[in-house]
């Protein structure tokens, strides 16, 4: 599959935009795990995708670091205004299920040779089963957050022609799949 395909494939699955840009001009920063500490979202230690328990910041900036290629994608859903939390869940749930999409649609080979990773936490189910104390239910379906990893998307796509926002009552969510040939 080159990389045209799978721009192709993301906006089959669901995407607004999607671009292939070289995985060296994906930014890093370990400050986003101080934000994801600060539990603002309140999934901090309470799902397997969501830190501490998707693993520790330096090792998973240096997975990230080492992919030859990335397809950024992205969601731009409408909202009525910028209070509108029920809008931005409701989108935020679609972009998970985009990306869920685009995964099941990789060939398996690419699938086990990438890391694909969304946007906030796994939402396949209403509570992780980790607040049970159980395994969980959807290993393999189940996908990381780029914050999670410390990508910097905004200063990832400032480049690009995907744009980190796109004009009032929009809500703007990516994903990104890191590969290394086609
Ligand atoms: S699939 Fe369910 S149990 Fe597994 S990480 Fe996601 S929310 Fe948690």
């Amino acid at each position: 599959m080159d990389h045209q395909a799978l721009v192709k494939l993301a906006l089959r699955a669901g995407a607004t935009k999607a671009e292939v840009m070289d995985g060296k001009r994906v930014v890093t920063n370990a400050m986003f795990r101080d934000i994801c500490e600060s539990n603002s979202c309140g999934s901090y230690g309470r799902c397997y995708m969501c830190p501490p328990h998707v693993g520790e910041i330096q090792q998973l900036m240096l997975k990230v670091q080492g992919y030859a290629y990335a397809l950024i994608y992205q969601t731009i859903s409408e909202i009525e205004d910028s209070f509108d939390i029920e809008g931005m869940l409701e989108a935020g749930t679609k972009h998970a299920w985009v990306s869920q999409h685009l995964q099941e649609m990789l060939e398996p080979s690419l699938r086990e040779h990438s890391l694909h990773l969304t946007c906030g936490g796994c939402r396949l189910c209403d509570t992780c089963a980790l607040v049970r104390g159980e395994p969980c239910v959807r290993p393999g379906k189940a996908l990381p957050s780029m914050e999670s990893y410390g990508v910097d998307v905004y200063n990832t796509v400032k480049d690009t022609q995907l744009k980190y926002i796109n004009g009032q009552n929009t809500v703007t969510f990516f994903g990104m799949l890191l590969y290394d040939g086609t």
